[in-house]
């Protein structure tokens, strides 16, 4: 993710932030224009010359800090008004949760729309249309939870609000081997279901992604029960980025997806912090050298992002230990991996 200024003091400020600590404006993002607006007061109207922006409704609620044009008719910003469901809010914890994962999933707006990958539209089309609901395990009458499974069908993404509570998600985390499990890590592999639907399925690259991640036509099910009951084959690393990218062609498409988005996403943050061997600091307000204006989110070649990525994962890994802390990045990315993550950059950027 790149760096932000404040308008008003051109203090550092950061994406999540209402407020600027300098000078303490109040701080609103403009995803059109990926820039910050700030206001003097809550009451204040937000301002870029001719055009007024509002805070979306979910400000007070969650401190979501995006705007929405002042003309539209829509309360919400572009990524709340995605959430169809939200928890009961009156349950202790729920709120958190919910502004947790709303964080998380306007990381993962920011990164659709770098990408300029859409995500569908939810008055004309609302079938079609990316959708999320968040949802927590209830007790039924006779006392047996109910448990909300996180997963995704036809552009539906459900996510159990207990996975933005940092002990319960820490607990899986380990017991599944997943060294990467974390909200936007949810985001963006479910979000990769929305996208093989979108871009693969009934597209001629069908061909080459069944060579590639192998046949998805295998019964889903029976798939998944066998990885739960045996675990991933040995030596599964060579050729998947997780063990549970092993369990169905479906799931290593958006294990590798998601993988792609943290690749390309960690080069965005490295360049801007002058980490990935560009040009250190250009400015809290240009793009950092050795990337076109688009940074690497629009790199068009595949090879020049993983050259930039892996040394910079190496050097990562080395100052984790040097404080002693466990791998930023515990990954070997093979030939098998490179050629499918190459596959997955490819489909992002010639979709023709
Ligand atoms: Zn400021
Ligand atoms: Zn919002
Ligand atoms: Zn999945």
């Amino acid at each position: 993710m790149r760096r932000y200024a404040c308008p008003n003091c051109s203090n550092e400020v950061h994406f999540r932030n209402t407020e600027c600590v300098n000078c303490h404006s109040r701080l609103g993002y403009v995803p059109e224009w990926d820039r910050m607006f700030y206001a003097m007061s809550d009451d204040a109207r937000w301002h870029d010359g001719a055009t007024a922006y509002k805070a979306c409704a979910n400000r007070p609620e969650i401190a979501c800090n995006w705007l929405i044009e002042e003309t539209q008719t829509e309360d919400h910003c572009l990524s709340c008004r995605h959430t169809l469901v939200i928890p009961d809010l009156s349950a202790p914890g729920n709120r958190d949760h919910w502004a947790a994962l709303e964080e998380a999933k306007r990381r993962l707006f920011y990164s659709i729309e770098k990408f300029q990958l859409g995500v569908g539209n939810l008055v004309n089309q609302p079938e079609t249309a990316l959708r999320f609901e968040f949802k927590a395990d209830t007790l039924t009458a006779d006392g047996k939870t109910r448990r909300v499974l996180t997963g995704h069908e036809h552009g539906l993404i459900t996510i159990n609000v207990a996975e933005a509570d940092d002990p319960t998600r820490e607990k899986y985390r380990k017991a599944m081997g997943e060294p990467y499990r974390t909200l936007i890590g949810h985001f963006r592999h479910e979000v990769g279901h929305y996208y093989w639907d979108d871009l693969v399925f009934n597209s001629p690259r069908l061909e080459a992604y069944r060579a590639i991640f192998g046949d998805e036509r295998q019964d889903y099910g029976e798939a998944l029960k066998r990885h739960y009951d045996q675990g991933a084959p040995a030596g599964w690393d060579a050729t998947h980025v997780s063990s549970y990218a092993c369990a169905h062609s479906w799931e290593d498409f958006a294990e590798t997806w998601a993988h792609y988005f943290h690749i390309v996403d960690g080069l965005e943050t490295a360049g801007w912090y002058g980490l990935d061997g560009h040009t250190p600091d250009a400015g809290l307000n240009r793009t950092p050298g050795g990337w076109s204006d688009a940074g690497p989110y629009g790199a068009q070649e595949f090879r020049p992002l993983m050259d930039a990525w892996v040394p910079l994962t190496v050097a990562m890994n080395a100052m984790n230990r040097s404080i002693g802390l466990g791998d930023f990045y515990p990954f070997v990315l093979s030939d098998t991996i490179f050629a499918k993550l190459e596959f997955i950059h490819d489909l992002i950027h010639d979709r023709g």
